[in-house]
């Protein structure tokens, strides 16, 4: 497989310190002379700090390039075509001012190539903080990395390096972890609803792990992966979360009786239990709830002849944006101790299935720009739509109710899982003429007005929702918005065109 360094588009501040690294560690021709438009970059600190917590010898520096696709455009609907790495040493700040000043505002040169195209900024750093902090706050439990929350491949080969598990709901996403390095073993196929051509792959590929919930899930799998390592998926109490899911997913008590008769006539070998608490919960208590409905349905178990080895408590922890309330510490203060009183036995290996936990929070910043308005003395225009929409009247009477903005996403992109999920976006301006305020307040005397935000399809859908209020901006003005890694990128489509926003890789980690 074709190997390849750290590279990255158009760039060309390699220090020489950087290069000699490079050099060290490369032993084919430089990249530089491989790819005519690609320079590389120095080094991350992610090299050593990876290599010093790696059980194996993947390093976010040898990242396979799938094709030599040096534009970095990430099409995660079909992730096998397009993937290159970038990571800087840089901060984020540098990273994004990096990426802009290629756009000035003020440009009379008219050049096609510009890439206006809104990115994310992805800080490997805070993925590896988040990690150390799993391990010493729930040492026993291994986390699954919960790949359809941020697909994103290079984030998904770091943490296969620290020795992470991941979650995968479909062939796409076994395929694309494999790709990536990751052990067969280390994989949970944890959808309870398989399409029966996926279970086939993940019979080839040696992925035996498997949730189930229903018992024509028990023959499909029965005909075509028999030897499969069954967890039965339970339903617990999910309805203090952001998203539950049990309406979905989840054998309710009442039906474990008779899931385990059926198991035991199909001759299936089933390990363990998982559950999943709904995703965003804030309910201290869900997963004490849940690990002791787990604990009786082990139980159960036994009763049928079955010694269950494996305990999988799932997603559902929040990043660390939740700084009150429901915290990940005040989860672990109840989950692992209450792990360890009704599953004394370290003979059952506990395992769980985080998303949200490690790419949301600060982990992703979404930058985007402003590419036309409608700036209209009269409301009328604005009225008539307002309404038509039936939204909040108190705004449409606001003297200054002006400023209409079209950005370049929206809802049929970034914004499509957020929207849906009635997330509250907090806008934030990056650069606004060719100052930038990343970080920063803009001018408290700087008027704000409410605003109209559109995003770039022709679609009258594609409208975002925001109640907040900026300033006057102009085409080639740029927002951020922070802790948008978790259920954003992972819903982008392509309608109209569009390509789904690169990411800009950043490593922020330290070793201490
Ligand atoms: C979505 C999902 C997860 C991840 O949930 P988070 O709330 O992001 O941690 C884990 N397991 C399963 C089965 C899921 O469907």
């Amino acid at each position: 497989m074709q190997f390849i360094k750290i590279l990255l588009n158009n760039l060309h501040f390699v220090s020489s310190k950087n290069t000699q690294k490079q050099k060290d560690n490369h032993h084919d021709a430089p990249l530089s002379q491989q790819y005519d438009d690609v320079k590389i970059l120095s080094y991350s600190n992610a090299k050593t700090a990876i290599n010093k917590h790696s059980t194996n010898n993947n390093s976010i520096i040898d990242v396979p390039l799938l094709t030599r696709t040096a534009n970095c455009d990430r099409d995660n609907s079909n992730n096998s075509s397009t993937t290159s790495t970038v990571v800087f040493d840089n901060s984020a700040e540098e990273a994004i001012r990096h990426q802009l000043d290629k756009i000035t505002p003020s440009s009379d040169n008219y050049d096609t190539t510009v890439d206006e195209n809104p990115f994310f900024i992805g800080d490997l750093g805070h993925l590896h903080r988040q990690y150390l902090k799993w391990k010493s706050l729930l040492p026993r439990i291994e986390p699954f990395y919960a790949v359809k929350c941020n697909p994103d491949s290079v984030a998904i080969q770091y943490l296969a390096s620290l020795g992470m598990g991941f979650d995968c709901a479909s062939k796409m996403e076994i395929q694309q972890v494999l790709e990536l390095g990751a052990d067969p073993d280390q994989i949970i196929y944890a959808q309870p609803v398989k399409q029966p051509s996926f279970l086939r792959y993940a019979s080839q590929n040696n992925v035996s792990l498997m949730t189930f919930d229903n018992e024509d899930e028990l023959y499909k799998i029965k005909e075509i992966y028999p030897n499969a390592k069954l967890v039965l998926r339970i339903l617990v109490d999910d309805f203090d979360s952001a998203i539950p899911l049990g309406c979905k997913y989840g054998a309710p008590l009442g039906i474990i009786d008779r899931l385990l008769q059926t198991i035991k006539g199909l001759g299936l070998d089933l390990v363990g239990v998982s559950f999943h608490v709904g995703s965003g919960c804030s309910n201290d208590n869900a997963f004490y709830h849940a690990v002791v409905r787990a604990r009786h349905v082990f139980d159960r178990a036994e009763t049928f002849g079955y010694q269950l080895s494996l305990l999988d408590v799932g997603g559902g922890f929040n990043d660390s944006s939740v700084v009150e309330g429901t915290t990940f510490e005040k989860v672990a203060a109840v989950l692992g101790p209450t792990v360890d009183e009704l599953f004394p036995s370290k003979d059952v290996r506990v395992i769980a299935e985080p998303g949200r936990y490690f790419v949301g929070g600060p982990a992703y910043t979404f930058c985007f720009g402003i590419i036309g308005r409608r700036v209209e003395e009269s409301n009328d225009h604005q009225k008539a739509y307002d309404y038509s929409l039936s939204l909040k009247q108190e705004k449409n009477d606001q003297e200054n109710y002006k400023l209409t903005y079209y950005i370049n996403d929206g809802f049929y992109g970034t914004f499509q899982m957020p929207i849906l999920d009635q997330l509250n976006l907090n806008l934030r301006v990056l650069r606004k003429k060719d100052i930038y305020f990343y970080g920063r307040e803009l001018d408290n005397n700087e008027k704000k007005y409410p605003c109209t935000i559109w995003g770039p399809t022709c679609c009258s859908l594609d409208r975002i929702q925001y109640d907040g209020y900026l300033p006057e901006l102009h085409v080639g003005d740029w927002l951020y918005l922070e802790n948008f890694g978790a259920y954003t990128i992972a819903g982008a489509s392509t309608f109209n065109g569009y390509e789904k926003p690169k990411i800009i890789h950043v490593n922020s980690y330290y070793d201490p």
